[in-house]
């Protein structure tokens, strides 16, 4: 059996089920991985150590029962610290919810559990995944495991680098504006940003409602199949799922790419663009195009637009979203303090971070009377023409293709002076966020430094398992070098 940790998370599920590994023996080599692994890229902030291998036993006891084993039998999966799982500590990396059990499981968590996967930690994000570069974790930096002096990415970083690192075959992420695809990109992996409403958000620590999503990080497309297939579907708990959501992907490449249209908007392609990276992405569309993919130039005319606008909505949502953090209900409380009002200022104030702060207060300012009008009204009919541009090019073109990031990954403190420059690193992800269509990262190569690039693909709202064929035609490809 070759080395544990470089399986993919089909083929150990596969051994598991029919009984050729231990979930025991699997989850036993990713702990061993992450006592090595993790104290240089602390991409973990709870280890699940016993909880894990109590539940990899039963899934092994259950087999020896004669009980036939879900779709993730004994994989490990690593879940971004927003999500809950019952009884286990869910901070958002934010030391207002420092101590906070959870109180249940998220529906996404139960569905884990029910396709017998192991939950092996809880990864390190941006605090309230607010940023991207996990700089702004209340806790700790995460590393990027390509290179230990560049950010792994955001908000997701944890969870990317977990993965890259081997950590875990799979995690789970949330992206609200480029969280799950940024990180992939920066680390080397195939991120997905699911249709809005595809996934359960039941369960989730919301950030801005409208914008989140829930989906999965993996080294291959089919692993990402694999884990999106355990855990879309229509959830009644969660209004905004959608009754129409798939749970059948199967990751397999595009029988015929000949006729395809592919649309390379020429925003994406503008100045401030790292040359690296553009290089990059068109080998990639050349490569379909040699395919018989028709490659056509298409506009997206408002997508200047589109950091302005989400830095209204995402902060707005957010200000709402987290009023209910006051130091009454949730983890961190301030102590000597001698009235209410003094009880939610002090437990604000002193269990938010900086970037949190700064959200809480341009979405307040956004909603406030006099203003509304003026940012948030305009904002959301800024959004409506954003998803019209999709909506009308979709018209012309099966999927888009373009860079995830304007770069890779940059070091530790590069842009963490500088919001605005910070928020730069979502610009072409943003969009799919504010018109909810289904998008994803994947790697298309490595620049000059041995740092990974990501391709981004674009379709249509709920066509995500025609995306993730087509991410894995260019998959073969690219015949990307996993990090070892
Ligand atoms: N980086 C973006 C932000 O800071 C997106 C974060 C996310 O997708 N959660 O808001």
């Amino acid at each position: 059996m070759k080395n544990i940790i470089s399986l993919s998370a089909s083929k150990i599920a596969e051994e598991v089920s029919s009984g050729n590994l231990k979930a025991e023996e699997v989850v036993q080599a990713h702990l061993e991985r992450i006592k090595t692994e993790d104290p240089k890229v602390r991409a973990f902030i709870t280890v699940l150590e016993e909880n894990a291998l109590a539940a990899a036993r039963e899934i092994d006891s259950k087999r020896s029962h004669g009980k036939k084993l879900g779709k993730l039998a004994g994989v490990p999966v690593a879940v971004k610290d927003n999500i809950l799982v019952e009884g286990v500590e869910t901070t958002c990396a934010s030391k207002i919810l420092k101590g906070f059990k959870a109180p249940y499981d998220a529906t996404i968590t139960q569905k884990l559990k029910k396709e017998d996967a192991v939950i092996i930690g809880k990864t390190n994000l941006d605090e309230f995944a607010m940023g991207s570069s996990n700089e702004n974790s209340a806790f700790f930096k995460t590393k990027n495991p390509w290179n230990l002096e560049t950010v792994p990415g955001g908000s997701s970083g944890g969870s990317a680098a977990a993965v890259a690192a081997r950590m875990a075959p799979l995690s789970l992420a949330s992206d609200t504006g480029g969280s799950i695809r940024q990180p992939a990109s920066f680390c080397g992996l195939v991120g997905v940003k699911p249709t809005y409403g595809a996934v359960s958000r039941y369960g989730l620590i919301a950030f801005a409602s409208s914008l989140d999503q829930i989906g999965p990080m993996a080294r291959s497309v089919e692993d990402a199949a694999l884990l999106l297939s355990s855990i879309a579907g229509h959830d009644p708990k969660d209004s905004t799922s959608a009754p129409q959501a798939q749970n059948r992907f199967s990751g397999k490449p595009l029988e015929n790419v000949r006729g395809l249209k592919i649309g390379i908007p020429r925003e994406y392609f503008a100045e401030g663009l790292d040359p690296e990276v553009r290089k990059s992405v068109w080998n990639a569309v050349d490569y379909l195009k040699t395919l018989g993919a028709e490659v056509k130039d298409v506009t997206l005319p408002h997508t200047s637009y589109a950091v302005a606008t989400y830095y209204i909505i995402a902060p707005s949502e957010a200000a709402s979203n987290l009023a209910r953090f006051d130091g009454v209900r949730y983890g961190y409380r301030a102590q000597n303090i001698k009235s209410l009002s003094e009880l939610y200022e002090k437990s604000r104030g002193e269990g938010f971070g900086p970037e949190v702060k700064r959200r809480i207060m341009l979405g307040t300012y956004a909603l406030s009377s006099g203003y509304y009008d003026a940012y948030y009204n305009r904002a959301q009919k800024a959004r409506t023409l954003i998803a019209r541009d999709f909506e009308n090019v979709f018209k012309e073109v099966d999927f888009l293709a373009t860079p995830t990031a304007p770069s890779v990954a940059f070091k530790f403190g590069e842009k963490s002076a500088d919001p605005v420059a910070m928020y730069l690193s979502d610009i072409f992800t943003i969009p799919s966020n504010l018109a909810g269509n289904a998008s994803l990262s994947i790697p298309c190569g490595l620049n000059k430094d041995h740092l990974p690039i990501g391709l981004q693909l674009i379709a249509p709202a709920f066509e995500d398992e025609k995306l993730l064929a087509l991410a894995a035609t260019v998959e073969k490809a690219v015949n990307f070098p996993q990090l070892n």
